[in-house]
């Protein structure tokens, strides 16, 4: 069964506290959408603002594939606004439940039934599609929510939408009202599920089993609140849970990554690590037994491959890990240490592990180095002293000694801030060795207050273009960003000297 998948990223998505898209921005997002293979795109409120109105004419006259639509209150200011901007399809709304229509409209339920079914018969005047949501259709009397469907059908509606606005609904009772839904409509029924606890997606999918064939979905989830259901848990869920049946979706799954990364980063919504499909964990393994199961079949501990939704496997060494994933990650720097090495070398990792530092590839490969005597496999670059000064009427000014392979350089320089100024003088030594180059530095904070600990990322480049990142953890912001940029310089010298040395064999 084809199931249609209508984004509205740009509409309930844009609706997260905090995030305002600029026009050009909401273009660049639709086509992006439009690629991925969504069915419709919810381009916005057309109603609510200028650059609101022009972000949605730029995306009509795009021609992308994907149908667009616009919000509309059950006004018809609203409609002649979403056709203003060119829309040939609308998704009008207006609430059913009770306590909206006592609190909010301060309408009974007949002048409620009333408006939408004008909205709808407007609409259709207009030579518009038109899809109805009764917002907050969970917690609206079941009767009544019904009656409401029926009668929009009857004025004419060519498609129905349950919105579960505030996550309240169980998958059971989704199941029950979109029985109605279908029952009362005879029409095509979307689901529009909130994550207030968690089961937007559940409640989603219980929707389609229950005969709904469209979800109103965002990518990364962002919405209102706790957000809405995701697009990429909904599509790969429809596509590999076990069903009785077979879901198809238009989504091109190996986009799925790309386009949440993009969309994080255009909208400044961080996607927490654990995030199902595209958080940085969720094809991370750490742990010696779980590592060792996939290295020797996949299935054993990912339910799906990393490559279907555009992403690769990642282990890391830690605590937990096991002598067979460490080795498959030595073995990626052309290392094979006999048993006992191994066992010597993964000791090292675990005491550092216990300490509750991160094991970088560079700490794995200084260890393999200590235990393998010195094969050419070492932390090249040393920080060996450092010392930055800001302030008030003074040029925030730093020095840094660094040992490079045995040889002490110095570098100073001044800068706009404290960690400017230190990077600056890394770069005057590096790029006069080997060229290399910060290409991005990334600041965030992990917990409140002024003891906050804060993550530093950086990407360094090299001369042939080789690319590497490293993060680091700590509490001081110039210190910590001094480290994450050492540690990258090493990764990548050593990624440049073991492919040389690599050649050479
Ligand atoms: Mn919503």
């Amino acid at each position: 069964m084809r199931i249609r998948i209508f984004d509205t990223t740009l509409r309930d998505g844009e609706q997260t506290p905090g995030i305002s898209l600029s026009p050009d921005q909401k273009l660049s997002i639709a086509k992006k959408l439009d690629e991925l293979g969504v069915d419709a795109i919810e381009a916005g409120f057309p109603v609510i603002s200028e650059g609101e109105l022009k972000a949605i004419k730029m995306i009509t006259s795009e021609g992308l594939s994907a149908e667009i639509c616009g919000l509309c209150r059950t006004r018809k200011q609203d409609i002649d606004a979403a056709i203003d901007g060119g829309l040939n399809y609308i998704h009008t709304f207006i609430a059913t439940s009770d306590i909206h229509l006592k609190h909010k409209l301060n309408m009974t339920r007949e002048q409620a039934l009333e408006k939408a079914i004008e909205a709808v018969e407007y609409g259709k005047s207009r030579g518009l599609q038109v899809e109805f949501s009764a917002e907050d259709a969970t917690r609206t009397d079941r009767e009544f929510l019904k009656k409401v469907f029926s009668e929009v059908a009857k004025a004419g509606a060519d498609r129905i939408d349950i919105p579960d606005t505030v996550g309240y609904a169980t998958p059971e009772y989704i199941s029950q009202i979109t029985k109605d839904a279908v029952d009362a409509s005879k029409l095509p029924v979307s689901m529009h599920c909130h994550n207030d606890f968690g089961l937007a997606v559940a409640n989603a999918l219980a929707g389609v089993r229950a005969g709904a064939q469209c979800a109103h979905v965002t990518i990364n989830g962002i919405g209102e609140r706790a957000g809405n259901a995701s697009l990429e848990e909904f599509a790969m869920g429809l596509q590999c849970l076990q069903w009785d049946q077979k879901y198809e979706t238009g989504i091109k799954s190996e986009l799925i990554y790309e386009t949440s990364r993009y969309i994080s980063s255009l909208v400044g919504v961080q996607v927490q690590p654990n995030k199902a499909i595209v958080g940085d964990n969720s094809f991370g393994h750490e742990s010696g037994i779980h590592t060792h199961g996939v290295l020797s079949n996949p299935l054993t501990y990912e339910p799906i491959s990393p490559e279907l939704v555009g992403r690769k496997r990642w282990l890391q060494v830690g605590k937990h890990a096991g002598i067979h994933g460490m080795n498959a990650m030595l073995e990626e720097y052309g290392i094979t240490p006999t048993d006992d090495q191994a066992k010597q070398i993964l000791d090292k990792v675990k005491v550092l592990g216990d300490q509750g530092k991160q094991v970088s590839d560079v700490e794995l490969l200084s260890f393999a180095s200590e235990v393998l005597g010195d094969t050419g496999i070492k932390r090249i670059v040393h920080l060996t002293g450092f010392s930055v000064s800001t302030g008030i009427g003074t040029m925030p000014y730093a020095f840094v000694k660094l040992n490079i392979d045995g040889e002490d350089h110095i570098g100073t320089d001044y800068g706009v801030g404290p960690v400017d100024a230190a990077l600056n003088a890394i770069q005057k030594i590096t790029g006069k060795i080997s060229e290399i180059r910060i290409k991005d530095y990334g600041l965030a904070s992990i917990s409140g207050g002024s003891t906050a600990l804060c993550e530093v990322t950086v990407k360094v480049e090299d001369a042939d273009r080789n690319k590497v990142s490293a993060k680091s953890v700590g509490e001081d912001i110039v210190t910590t960003s001094v480290q994450a940029v050492i540690d990258g310089i090493n990764r990548i010298m050593l990624k440049k000297m073991l492919k040389e040395k690599l050649a050479k064999n």
